[in-house]
């Protein structure tokens, strides 16, 4: 792994300044990519799956750039995607990364298959500090668009569910696409590839040290990603080099993941490991309706995935155990229909029966249908339509798909992301105050920014 931003050492805070990292010790190679697949490009660049090997050294026939009219940092979902549109405009552009290969969490991106877009996708789908912020760029680059090119490359995709878009085979097809996009616009990116300082000197460029060595450019776009799963390469840099250029940020939490039980909460449930049903999960004004997975330190699953990015510790989160029951209606139905049935058995029809058992052992007395008041069957429901879940935590950026809060919108123009501050700086994806649901929304807003900025900077 490149070097990471914990080796920051800052030289200057203002706009005009320059920002140091420590070097990156790993080297370059290239491979063409093209091996039959899309259009001819005449710039090599790196294939998804041909990770370079470390400490190769810079290829000889490969002279290192001094000079682009846009540098990309990152590249991931969001700065291919601006590279192949500022590219597709005519501009020289050149993408670093520090990792070892491309769009690493693309490729770890749908167990392996990448939800790559959503087709509901609407602002709403959206956490941000201003929900308008994302509006018009989501407006000017659709799922549809990126459909399109999906197609154009002959991937075979499904829908999931809701919308939710999936390659047939896999994740690297993506990548790969974004690649060949980006060689036949005559982007260049470059791997292994950590940045040591960047200074603005005048008004109008930017000057990079790098490990390909100094590099100039009219516009410098971030799209350096979250903090999520640091083991692919996620680190601050983004958020660091907007504070150093004079920007806000709001506070980062992992989102879009499991959350864990402490104590007597996780002592009652930690056994059932493995077990999932469906829930609706409720907190602070937002719900979700689908499974939920008991883990051996607290809960997962697609609705707690969801829910995560709306909770914080204190908050409380409640569970519908049976959504879509009539609860007072059905378990009515169930005392007449059944008296002399324990609850426990009742639920465990429509509940995985280890779970039902469990409720009742921890928090519903069971006794036959028959013995309870019409008080206590109300008691009941209540209980299973808004079962507090007590989370002490998350699993952290360890595991977490998404980092909430970062670049504060409002020093960006949400037509092009470029910084009200610094002119020719962009931020785009996950670095910026954006952050999806669960489902292909991450990714629509990666490209919509990519596009977005890749169609002025
Ligand atoms: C396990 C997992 C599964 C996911 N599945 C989905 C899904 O199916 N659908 C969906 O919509 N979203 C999904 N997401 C979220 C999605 O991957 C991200 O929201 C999206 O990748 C963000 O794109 P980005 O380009 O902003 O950042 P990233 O894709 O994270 O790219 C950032 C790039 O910047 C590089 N970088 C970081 N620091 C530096 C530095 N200091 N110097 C140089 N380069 C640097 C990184 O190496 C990386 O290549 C998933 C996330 C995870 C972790």
């Amino acid at each position: 792994m490149a070097t990471d931003s914990s080796a920051l050492a800052i030289c200057s805070g203002s706009a005009a300044g320059c920002w140091e990292a420590s070097a990156d010790r790993a080297a370059f190679r290239f491979r063409n990519a093209h091996g039959g697949h899309g259009p001819p490009c005449s710039r090599p660049v790196l294939t998804c799956d041909t990770p370079v090997r470390k400490g190769a050294g810079v290829t000889p026939d490969l002279p290192p750039p001094s000079d682009a009219d846009v540098v990309v940092l990152g590249a991931g979902a969001a700065g291919l995607m601006c590279a192949i549109t500022a590219g597709g405009r005519g501009r020289r552009v050149l993408v670093l990364d520090h990792a070892n290969k491309v769009g690493k969490k693309i490729l770890m991106s749908g167990g392996g298959r990448c939800n790559f877009t959503n087709t509901g996708t609407t602002p709403e789908n959206f956490l941000s500090a201003n929900p308008h912020f994302c509006k018009s760029a989501l407006a000017r680059y659709t799922p549809a668009d990126f459909i399109a090119m999906v197609e154009r490359h002959r991937i075979a995709w499904h829908e999931k569910e809701l919308g939710q878009l999936f390659c047939n085979d896999s994740s690297k097809q993506i990548v790969r696409m974004l690649l060949e996009e980006a060689a036949a616009v005559g982007a260049d990116v470059r791997t292994h590839c950590s940045i040591d300082a960047i200074e603005r000197p005048d008004e109008g460029r930017f000057r990079l040290h790098t490990r390909l060595g100094t590099i100039e450019c009219e516009s410098l776009v971030v799209a350096t990603g979250g903090l999520s799963i640091p083991s692919m390469g996620a680190t601050g840099f983004g958020y660091e080099l907007a504070r150093k250029f004079g920007h806000a940020l709001l506070p980062t939490r992992a989102g879009l993941v499991p959350l864990t039980l402490s104590g007597k909460h996780l002592d009652r449930l930690q056994d059932l490991s493995g077990v999932a049903f469906e829930v609706e999960a409720r907190c602070n004004g937002a719900s979700f309706r689908n499974s939920l997975l008991l883990t051996h330190r607290g809960v997962s699953g697609p609705a707690i995935l969801q829910i995560s990015s709306f909770w914080q510790p204190g908050d409380e989160l409640r569970l519908d155990l049976l959504p879509g029951h009539d609860l007072p209606g059905w378990l009515g139905a169930q005392q007449r229909d059944r008296p002399a049935a324990e609850l426990r058995t009742v639920l465990g029809d429509v509940l995985p029966r280890r779970f039902a058992q469990r409720l009742c052992e921890a928090w519903l007395p069971s006794r036959p249908m028959r013995q309870y008041t019409p008080t206590q069957l109300r008691q009941v429901a209540d209980l299973l339509g808004a079962w507090p879940l007590v989370a002490s935590g998350t699993e952290g950026y360890r595991t977490a798909e998404v980092t909430l809060g970062g670049v504060d919108t409002a020093g960006l123009s949400s037509s092009t992301m470029m910084s009200r501050h610094v002119p020719g700086l962009y931020f785009i994806g996950e670095v910026v105050d954006v952050t999806g649901w669960l489902g292909g929304y991450n990714f629509q807003w990666a490209w919509a920014s990519g596009h977005a900025a890749g169609l002025v900077a």
